[in-house]
């Protein structure tokens, strides 16, 4: 049974919303029902065991902990953002790491959350109420239209680009690839290389303009995707542009064990951060951009 995923193996993760509650008292709470455990590398994250359903709990319905995977909660943590900062969410609804970039600033500054979909801004806007985040200005539009040099990003440090991708990654993607009635046959193949050079421009798009924003010096390029076209590519193709305005690649943290795939110089042992989508039961990419030259490393 294809839907017999291996979804049922997957530990659970909670990130705390510390804009709300403290990490102690989160896994006090938590621990009363569940076996809960820091996680090792993201702050903030806690781990349960497979199966815990927290769907109700009323630490999830009053926005003091978010249902997000590990992997999603890698992103704006590889941002690091400092608290006081003003940052760029350039793709954010429904909002999960808007929320985590407002938590990680301690509410301080100021978070401009982008987003062109009418109806998914309103997921947004319930995100940022849920939690608490007082710094965050909903931005509705094109991040494509956005003039770098208006007033409103001149202090702009930093980039989160979290761009609409295949989400080859998540799980119940990948097994539908399997299923006869999909993408079967040289004409949804077909289809489906369109979709994904159509993203793939798209993306390339996004980070070019991301990294046009005069004061900006961090950018994080994430998505759920194992395309190559939509990762590493997207990378190499603005390479130059990037090197041009200043920015290198760093690489976010340092101990995971897998980077990308061999396309360029360092991709595959350094710059990228790829999670697996069997062992870790998720595909994410992940690249950051830093402004100032190595050594740099993120601190997580
Ligand atoms: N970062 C979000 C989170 O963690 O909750 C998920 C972002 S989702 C992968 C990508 C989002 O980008 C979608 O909500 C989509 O509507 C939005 N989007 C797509 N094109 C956009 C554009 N040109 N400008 C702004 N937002 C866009």
């Amino acid at each position: 049974d294809l839907y017999q995923t291996p979804d049922t193996l997957k530990p659970r993760y909670v990130r705390v919303n510390t804009l709300k509650l403290d990490i102690d008292s989160a896994l006090n709470e938590l621990g009363k029902q569940f076996m809960v455990q820091k996680d090792d590398m993201v702050p903030d994250l806690l781990r349960l065991p497979p199966k815990c359903d927290l769907h109700n709990h009323p630490l999830v319905m009053n926005g003091s902990v978010f249902l997000q995977g590990k992997a999603s909660s890698m992103v704006a943590a590889a941002l690091d953002p400092e608290p006081g900062w003003e940052v760029l969410d350039a793709c954010a609804a429904p909002g999960n790491k808007t929320a985590h970039l407002a938590a990680l600033m301690k509410g301080k500054g100021k978070i401009i959350a982008c987003e062109l979909n009418k109806d998914r801004i309103k997921r947004l806007e319930d995100t940022i109420r849920l939690s608490g985040a007082p710094n965050v200005q909903v931005l509705p539009g094109d991040f494509l239209s956005l003039d770098p040099k208006d007033p409103l990003f001149s202090k702009v440090r930093a980039i989160l680009l979290d761009p609409s991708c295949s989400g080859s990654g998540t799980v119940a993607e990948r097994l539908d690839h399997l299923l006869p009635s999909y993408g079967a046959g040289p004409a949804s193949d077909t289809t489906e290389t369109e979709r994904l050079n159509k993203l793939a421009t798209f993306q390339k798009k996004a980070l070019a303009h991301a990294l046009s924003f005069p004061a900006v010096e961090r950018i994080v390029y994430s998505t759920c995707s194992i395309h190559q076209i939509e990762n590493e590519d997207v990378i190499k193709s603005i390479l130059p542009l990037a090197a041009s305005n200043g920015f290198l690649l760093a690489t976010p943290f340092p101990k995971w064990r897998t980077r990308g795939l061999p396309v360029f110089e360092g991709s595959e042992h350094l710059h990228l951060l790829r999670t697996d989508p069997v062992e870790d039961k998720e595909g994410f990419f992940i690249a950051l951009f830093i402004k100032r030259g190595p050594p740099f490393e993120t601190t997580t």
